[in-house]
């Protein structure tokens, strides 16, 4: 049986050979190309095959026991099941499994918590603060009074100080941490501090690093964060999708933020999804798995440093690193397209000055992969020949065919 179970059982194939062709062709892109963007990761064959489940076609408007259609009654179980098993894992006493993405988790945060036009205090979008952190283009940004706070210049790291000094200036109704770009770990007991000082609400979007929490690999936001926002797909490794935990007393606001508020109806499939990935995500070898990427971020971070990059706060914490690549002659912007035309896709993303003209990097996928630190030296050598022209487009491509020929993502 193949892990692909739509493209295995051949129906669409059969059916519909224009849309077989392209899953076929993004599967091919996969597994011969490498896949270094930080938010990626590839799900297991038993996620993908809750995915593809006759759960999609269930309607389940409402929560376990009290939907607003027949016929729940065995989705209810999958939903129970996947908030039992978020709830253990992350220690929280409630947990939401309904957001469709970890945007829709953190509307849900805010519609829970906020009234348009409050002021919240984030960090800004330069330095890596997400799209729903304030910025103009988005909802976060037309209808609340966002306040930014950035990272030291010197060191990369968020600046407390600054946090401390803008909360006490501006008083804000709630305080976001979490980033898009950052690769040390959050310390959210001193965000809880701030927050308290200045009667804040504290909501942490731990969209990045939920995954290595679930491992033990990083810091739970849980115990401190009145709301944890948080994607499944990222280093989690589950469907697309989003969750929000919090303490029971928020219970009722959080659900009803996602329900009848800012969404419809579940999606069961997604739901059974992430039920599935909670569980991979309980085992000892996701433990295994959340620390060797980390291990694997160290190692790609301290080969990047020695091909001459310049490595955002000396190193990592986490599955994530960000370079400025200018020592090598090149932007960042240039060096994506440069990198993709190898066979190493990867994102451009905000460095400490303010401007987003570095590179970001994650270890999840290739670690799910089966690639370990000797891999991890290869790819900074790689990284490093394709930008100084050491190595010409083709036979990076084909060093890059060959590497990742060693690890298919999906064997068979
Ligand atoms: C990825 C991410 C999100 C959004 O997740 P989507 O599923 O793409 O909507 C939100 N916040 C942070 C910090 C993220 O990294």
């Amino acid at each position: 049986m193949s892990v692909v179970p739509v493209i295995e059982a051949d129906v669409l194939r059969r059916q519909d050979p224009e849309l077989a062709e392209i899953l076929l062709g993004e599967l091919a892109r996969q597994s011969t190309t490498l896949q270094l963007i930080a938010a990626e990761n590839f799900s297991s064959p038993a996620v993908l095959a809750a995915l593809g489940s006759p759960l999609a076609n269930k309607y389940a408007e409402g929560y376990p026991g009290a939907r607003h259609h027949g016929g729940c009654e065995i989705v209810d179980v999958a939903e129970r099941v996947a908030v039992e098993r978020a709830k253990a894992l992350f220690g929280a006493e409630h947990a939401n499994v309904q957001a469709h993405s970890g945007s829709s988790a953190v509307l849900a945060a805010y519609a829970a918590l906020l009234r348009p036009g409050d002021t919240v205090l984030a960090l800004g979008l330069p330095y890596g603060g997400h799209l729903t952190h304030g910025s103009p283009a988005n909802f976060s940004g037309r209808w609340f009074d966002f306040v930014g706070y950035g990272v030291d210049a010197e060191t990369g790291i968020v600046d407390y100080a600054q946090v401390r000094s803008l909360a006490r200036l501006h008083r804000p109704k709630a305080i976001v941490c979490g980033s898009i770009a950052c690769p040390r770990h959050i310390d959210y007991a001193l965000f809880r501090e701030v927050a308290d000082e200045v009667g804040a609400y504290l909501i942490a979007d731990a969209a990045h690093p939920i995954g290595l929490v679930a491992g033990g690999a990083a810091p739970n936001p849980v115990p401190y964060a009145d709301i944890v926002c948080a994607t499944t797909h990222k280093v989690l490794r589950g469907p697309r999708g989003g969750m929000l935990l919090c303490g029971s007393e928020l219970a009722e606001r959080v659900d009803r933020a996602v329900f009848p508020f800012t969404q419809g109806g579940a999606q069961m499939h997604t739901i059974a999804a992430k039920a599935v990935a909670f569980g991979e995500a309980a085992t000892p070898a996701f433990t295994a798995y959340a620390h060797q990427v980390v291990a694997n971020a160290r190692v790609l971070a301290a080969g990047l440093a020695g091909e001459g990059f310049v490595v955002t706060t000396g190193g990592t914490d986490t599955h994530l690193i960000t370079v400025d690549p200018l020592p090598l002659g090149v932007d960042g912007r240039a060096a994506r397209g440069q990198l993709a035309a190898a066979g190493l896709v990867l994102d451009c993303c905000p460095l400490p000055h303010g401007d987003s003209r570095g590179l970001r990097l994650g270890t999840a996928a290739v670690t799910t992969q089966g690639m370990g630190e000797g891999e991890m030296a290869t790819i900074a050598a790689l990284l490093a020949g394709v930008l100084r022209g050491r190595v010409d487009t083709r036979r990076a491509r084909d060093e890059v065919r060959d590497l990742v020929g060693g690890f298919p993502p999906y064997p068979g």
